[in-house]
């Protein structure tokens, strides 16, 4: 028995690469020609899987690829010598050798960073490419944007190391238009900084991320978008537009109904007895839990597509399995019947933002927490 194939799997996401090559074509035909696609890719892809996805961005003409360490880093590598990966968060020095062995881009922004890196290089008598990040109000890594010039000197003086792009991480671009502008003019005044030092014409510049590329400007000297979510298809909050671009979700996430049965009125549910029916009900069990990436939170409040209707948690999350109140379906589901969390089933849909409402947090998060036990089942197919 193939218990990872998805007429067998209890609870399994299925993983459409065919949308998101789809989505690339759309996020780049909104920008202008030039722009080059930075597609991350870090956490596993957002809980799409790694390999698969890069594979298909490969295909569909991604420029780059992010990633948040060395080790996600190296996986990519694996697959190919051509693309160029660079890594978002800041490299540990016991790391270091990685990023020369499997030409990796390192993300810099400290001067013990530069001199670490350069005496590397060259007593490795070789050139290391790097990225230069600046914070302008993200206050995570970065050189804070008012103090980048001896960072920025003390990297003119590097032998070793070749800046080959720079960029900034904007904290609140779904929510706060002003701030991100606050953003780029700082980083826009910082350019002109590094132009000073080292020829920007070789640099990718890069700001946007997914929720920012609606305010992307034309008219400014960025080359590059590093775009996450989006590509996935979701939005970053309910009802909220990104870009001007509408992408199809590439994942969705079901399980299984494992029993149903009727209970009486007055039956409490699940651990902690936080509900209690309030009528004769139908309940259905669900082969899925928080173990699963079913946020706790679903507890009492949640709900799930049972063909085709929308049924309510009842009580709460436990490891493996869910219960959810079948009473109003115009058919009882049987065992074996799929229960939709993210997706489309039977005409409607639960979207990833309206999950991570229910969750009370976001849909990376909500993607990210689809744990290891569930298999990603892929469709490949180009229409
Ligand atoms: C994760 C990440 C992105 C992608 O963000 P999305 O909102 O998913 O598009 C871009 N840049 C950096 C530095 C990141 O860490």
């Amino acid at each position: 028995m193939n218990i990872f194939n998805q007429e067998q799997a209890r609870c399994w996401a299925e993983i459409d690469l065919a949308a998101l090559e789809r989505n690339l074509f759309k996020i780049r035909s909104a920008l202008p020609g030039h722009i080059r696609y930075v597609a991350v890719v870090k956490a596993d892809a957002y809980g799409h899987g790694l390999a698969q996805t890069a594979a298909r961005l490969m295909q569909s003409g991604a420029d780059m690829f992010a990633v948040a360490n060395v080790r996600e880093a190296v996986a990519i590598r694996e697959m190919g010598s051509g693309w160029p990966i660079l890594v978002l968060s800041a490299v540990l020095p016991h790391e270091d050798a990685y990023l020369f062995q499997h030409n990796l881009i390192p993300t810099i922004s400290t001067l013990e960073e530069i001199r670490r890196l350069d005496d590397k290089a060259r007593a490795g008598n070789t050139t290391l490419n790097v990225h230069l990040k600046i914070d302008t109000g993200m206050g995570r890594l970065g050189a804070w944007h008012e103090q980048a010039e001896p960072v920025i000197e003390g990297l003119g003086n590097a032998t070793a190391l070749k800046l080959t792009g720079i960029f900034t991480h904007f904290s609140s671009a779904p929510t706060d238009g002003d701030f991100t502008s606050l953003q780029r003019n700082r980083f826009l005044a910082v350019l002109e900084q590094v132009a000073k030092f080292h020829e920007l014409e070789a640099c990718l510049i890069h700001a946007d991320n997914s929720a920012s590329l609606r305010s992307f400007d034309q008219s400014n000297p960025f080359n590059a978008v590093r775009v996450g979510l989006l590509q996935f298809g979701a939005a970053p909050y309910p009802d909220s537009l990104f870009a001007n671009v509408s992408t199809e979700p590439v994942l969705s996430f079901h399980s299984r109904v494992s029993l149903v049965k009727p209970l009486p009125q007055g039956t409490p549910i699940s651990y902690g007895r936080l509900l209690t029916l309030q009528r004769l009900s139908h309940i259905a069990v669900l082969a899925a839990g928080y173990a699963d990436g079913i946020p706790m939170k679903f507890t009492n409040r949640g709900q799930v597509l049972i063909k085709g209707s929308r049924c309510p948690v009842l009580g709460r999350v436990t490891m493996d399995q869910l219960i959810v109140d079948v009473t109003d379906l115009p058919r009882l589901p049987q065992s074996g019947d799929v229960a939709t969390f993210i997706g489309k089933r039977g005409g409607k849909e639960i979207t990833v933002a309206e999950f991570s409402k229910w969750a009370e947090t976001i849909p990376w998060e909500c993607f990210c927490s689809i744990s290891q036990r569930v298999p990603r089942i892929y469709k490949t197919f180009r229409e």
